[in-house]
């Protein structure tokens, strides 16, 4: 199908609009079926920021302090993800390790790197190099980051271990755990705002 330029289609029942530019806090909404349309990006471009540098903070904290402290029999034991990935890799399985490398280490930490990359110059009206692709790129990357379906595999392990050895929870943990949350709504930033936010200035600097 060829898409219409400047055309939105209701997500609820598939009528088409033309889109108009909204102003600060203007929402649209369907007329036959009531579903919002489009909205103005200006309050959520603002949050995005602080809440992609909170994710970077979180992000350090996940990775360098332990997930878990394991106790059994008087040993004591305890692994960060790095460490972890080192003794998949150590005990043959490199491919496992790679993944687990990639989707919770590498593609997040690169998503958030290019949001960061992106955004600060954008408050200042500014486009930064490479704009067009790395927005596209965020795109590719987005089924990539898998941090929720690690912290689910670490929690069952914790269960499951918890009747064999004390088991006690790290930082990295809790640091994941709101990773988790933080990423949900910082990679929901819809990536047409980039570019509504890369055209904008002219509106912002008459208001
Ligand atoms: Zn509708």
């Amino acid at each position: 199908m060829k898409e219409i330029p400047n055309a939105i289609v209701c997500e609820g029942c598939d009528a088409v609009y033309a889109r108009i530019p909204l102003k600060r806090r203007q929402v649209s909404n369907c007329s036959r079926c009531g579903s919002e349309l489009d909205r103005h990006a200006g309050d959520q471009n603002d949050r995005i920021l602080p809440l992609t540098i909170a994710s970077l903070v979180l992000f350090a904290i996940a990775n360098l302090f332990p997930i878990v402290e394991i106790e059994l029999q008087g040993l004591r034991s305890q692994t960060t993800l790095i460490g972890a990935i080192q003794v998949l890799a150590g005990e043959g399985m490199s491919v496992v390790a790679v993944l687990v490398l990639s989707t919770t280490l590498l593609f997040p930490l690169l998503q958030l790197c290019i949001l960061f990359y992106l955004l600060l110059p954008l408050q200042r009206s500014r486009r930064p190099v490479g704009f067009g692709m790395l927005v596209k790129l965020m795109q590719r990357l987005r089924p990539w980051g898998m941090i929720e379906v690690f912290l689910l595999g670490v929690l069952v392990a914790i269960v499951k271990l918890s009747s064999m050895a004390q088991v006690v929870a790290g930082p990295a943990l809790w640091a994941f755990v709101g990773l988790t949350v933080l990423l949900t709504a910082v990679l929901s930033f819809d990536p047409r705002a980039f570019w509504d936010m890369a055209f904008e200035p002219k509106e912002e600097q008459a208001a």
